[in-house]
């Protein structure tokens, strides 16, 4: 019997006392069968709904819609949902490798399979040399912030092998690609080679047997030496005067630094060098020397007398031998800043204030004998020529595949010497391959060898597959993340960290002397005529005779050659404001003349379209007057890990809106405070001198035309400040910028 029949009957027959009956409710209606395609749920009584997308009720008065063949639906999922798919494979993933490190980034899939859940997956594995596979990589590497179910478009693994190949597979999986067995996975996956990677920080200095003029020190080898350690160097000082440091070098993890003052407190920081240069320095370790001379050393001073007027000996014999030979190796006097000039000689140990490995080829008497010593001659038969990518001062560059016996065959570039050349030209070409072969760094352009026993005399070094950095920055305008950009700039700060380590002074460092290749490595190259630039396009004479690129050089270098590493620190700011400004121009149109003027009254470059804050701050740092205020190369780098591991401190932008209001920012403004190269229109004028004609410019149409351009290109801005000091000069005025 149904409820209903029970209801009906005690109607039929109401008891003698009971209350006047209810009325009897509407009888509810028939339940219908739900046909194909429609489904009623066992909790919803009232109507059949319609079986969602991908899904079917094969049978009349289903319960349920069961998935399409390839569709899935978990547990959780509502039964008026869709049923849904695994994700398609992740789209337009790149890497950026910086040393051990590679930063793996992609876009979302264009389909999500219906689903809002997805995520990513990254699966690493280790490619095995001479073709036998490959292998997972291990517990060792670390995924950052993790390796499984990432919800963001990007990752960086780190603590990899240096110099080896790895595959990443990235995949994206939802809700139901736990289901989806039958499913390929849908993978994309990127093939890197790492570089290799320089040591760690050395992490503890122990003091040992302290006198009044020396100090023991012994350290452990860093935690990931990454490769052979050459050698450490040690840096001290005397506290609170560290205007000027001594470095000693050692082979061992130990030394006894002497020739201290008795008494006093010291600091000490050491670091490793392996072949891919050197690590971060320690931390500051503070040590004092003992008051008093103890009787052990009194003891051993007599015989220390005797062995150093020995010594004495030796080296003046040494120093002797290298003066009338007319070499000073491994000390380039060409490349030094007088205040580095200086040299200590302690107890046979050679202090050198700085490193200086790096060798001038002109210190040579035959410049033969630098290509040779620094060089590889390759036999040209190894060498095809296929193609010619560009033009160098010397000849044609071009590029092909070198296969040397025994050795995987690799694409090279290829700079020739052209036929006629006088033995002058010659030794300008082959001085680039003198100086390249010292070098041994991932961003640095390295040299495979060269041919000069055949003609034509050639250059073979690795082919970068981008070509230079400022053309391949205007062809891919706006199309790489800020990290992408960033990681670029990271590796042009560790090259250059490199050549100052090695007493390098570059001088000519723009993007157009930027090469990169398919992985967007970046390396410095164009040694060239480093010391001379006549190769350079940007060159101009200045008034001291030489050839300088303006836009890029540093003040003092431009006013009384002044060359360091702090000069290239300049031009490297410059070429950070390329990088960010894809490829632009520096100062635009502005006269070489115009430009050394705005620097001098403290004008600099405005931070470029959609720059990060901190960044333009680091550039406004690389443009300080004074040079010694300047970043050094390690800290930029250092500074620049710390931005790629936390990309939300590249959040905040230079304020857009006064960023373009202003051709060129005043620095003082701008120190301790990015956001202020925020003048008005106004300001600017006053700034410049040109402050009466504030008024002309809010009135009349000359304004307007700023403004119109203010949502484009910078350069238009300063084609309508030009049209601005044309509109002046024929109104009334000289206009001096
Ligand atoms: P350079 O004489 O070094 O300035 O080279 C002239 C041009 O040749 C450069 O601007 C590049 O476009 C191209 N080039 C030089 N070296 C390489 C290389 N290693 N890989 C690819 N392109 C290169």
């Amino acid at each position: 019997m149904t409820p209903f029949s029970l209801l009906s009957s005690s109607l039929l027959h109401p008891t003698p006392n009971s209350p006047r009956p209810l009325p009897p409710p509407p009888p509810p209606p028939p339940l219908s069968v739900c046909k194909l395609g429609f489904y009623r749920s066992l909790l919803e009584s009232a109507s059949c709904s319609k079986c969602p997308p991908h899904s079917v009720a094969r049978q009349p008065g289903a319960t349920a819609c069961s998935c399409e063949d390839g569709f899935y639906k978990i547990d959780s999922d509502p039964p008026n949902m869709a049923c849904t798919r695994p994700p398609s494979p992740p789209r337009n993933a790149i890497s950026n490798v910086n040393e051990t490190s590679v930063f793996l980034e992609w876009s979302a899939p264009t389909e999500a399979g219906g689903r809002k859940d997805v995520r990513y997956n990254i699966l690493c594995q280790r490619v095995l040399p001479e073709g036998r596979g490959s292998e997972e990589c291990g517990a060792n590497v670390r995924f950052l912030p993790r390796g499984l179910g990432l919800s963001n478009t990007s990752v960086m693994v780190a603590d990899l092998q240096s110099h080896t190949n790895y595959s990443f597979l990235l995949e994206a999986v939802n809700g139901v690609s736990e289901l989806a067995k039958d499913h390929a996975k849908q993978y994309v996956s990127l093939n890197v080679t790492t570089n290799q990677a320089a040591p760690s920080p050395v992490s503890v200095i122990r003091k040992g047997h302290t006198e009044k003029s020396s100090i023991a020190l012994s350290w452990a080898e860093p935690d990931r030496p990454n490769g052979i350690i050459l050698e450490y160097e040690i840096k001290y000082f005397e506290k609170e005067q560290d205007s000027s440091y001594t470095i000693i070098k050692s082979k061992e993890t130990e030394m006894v630094v002497d020739g201290l003052k008795p008494s006093s407190v010291y600091i000490f920081q050491v670091r490793a060098r392996t072949s891919a240069g050197y690590g971060a320095f320690s931390r500051r370790f503070e040590f004092q020397t003992s008051p008093y001379l103890t009787a052990t050393s009194e003891r051993a001073q007599a015989s220390i007398i005797a062995v150093a007027i020995t010594l004495a000996l030796v080296l003046l014999a040494v120093v002797a031998g290298f003066l009338l030979s007319g070499r000073r190796c491994g000390y380039s006097k060409a490349k030094q800043d007088p205040e580095e000039e200086k040299m200590h000689f302690h107890n046979g140990h050679i202090k050198f204030p700085g490193v200086r490995t790096y060798i001038d080829p002109l210190t040579y008497e035959d410049p033969n004998q630098a290509v040779h010593e620094f060089t590889q001659e390759i036999d040209v038969s190894f060498i095809s020529i296929e193609r010619i990518i560009g033009a160098g001062e010397f000849g044609e560059v071009c590029s092909g595949p070198l296969r040397l016996p025994g050795k995987r065959e690799i694409q090279v570039a290829i700079k020739t010497l052209k036929a006629g050349y006088t033995e002058q030209q010659r030794r300008d070409f082959l001085w680039e391959a003198s100086i390249m072969g010292q070098f041994n760094h991932p961003n640095i352009i390295r040299l495979e060898g060269v041919v000069t026993k055949s003609k034509p005399v050639m250059i073979i070094t690795e082919y970068m597959e981008n070509g230079s950095l400022d053309t391949f920055l205007k062809k891919n305008d706006s199309q790489f993340t800020v990290i992408q950009l960033v990681g670029m700039l990271r590796g042009i700060a560790s090259g250059m960290r490199y050549l100052s380590d090695m007493g390098y002074v570059h001088r000519d460092l723009a993007a157009r002397n930027i090469l990169v290749n398919s992985n967007l490595v970046s390396k410095v190259s164009d040694f060239g005529l480093s010391r001379v630039l006549e190769d350079d396009p940007e060159a101009a004479y200045t008034t001291r005779g030489g050839k300088i690129p303006i836009r890029w050089t540093a003040p003092e270098a431009i006013a009384y050659r002044k060359f360091t590493s702090a000069s290239d620190v300049w031009s490297y700011g410059v070429v950070m404001w390329e990088v960010m400004s894809y490829g632009e121009r520096p100062y635009w149109e502005m006269s070489n003349q115009d430009v050394i003027k705005a620097i001098e009254e403290s004008y600099r470059l405005p931070g470029p379209m959609d720059c990060p804050e901190a960044l333009y701050h680091l550039m406004m740092d690389c443009w300080q007057r004074d040079r010694s205020s300047r970043p050094k190369f390690d800290e930029i780098v250092c500074l620049l890990d710390k931005l790629i591991r936390n990309p939300s401190s590249l959040k905040k932008l230079v304020n857009s809106s006064h960023r373009v209001s202003n051709l060129l920012v005043e620095h003082a403004n701008v120190q301790g405070d990015c956001s202020a190269g925020s003048q008005t229109v106004g300001e600017w004028l006053d700034s410049i001198k040109m402050g009466r004609y504030t008024e002309l410019f809010m009135g009349g149409g000359t304004l307007r035309r700023v403004g119109v351009n203010l949502a484009g290109h910078q350069k238009k801005i300063i084609t309508s400040i030009q049209e601005m000091r044309v509109h002046m000069n024929s109104t009334s005025s000289t206009v001096n910028m």
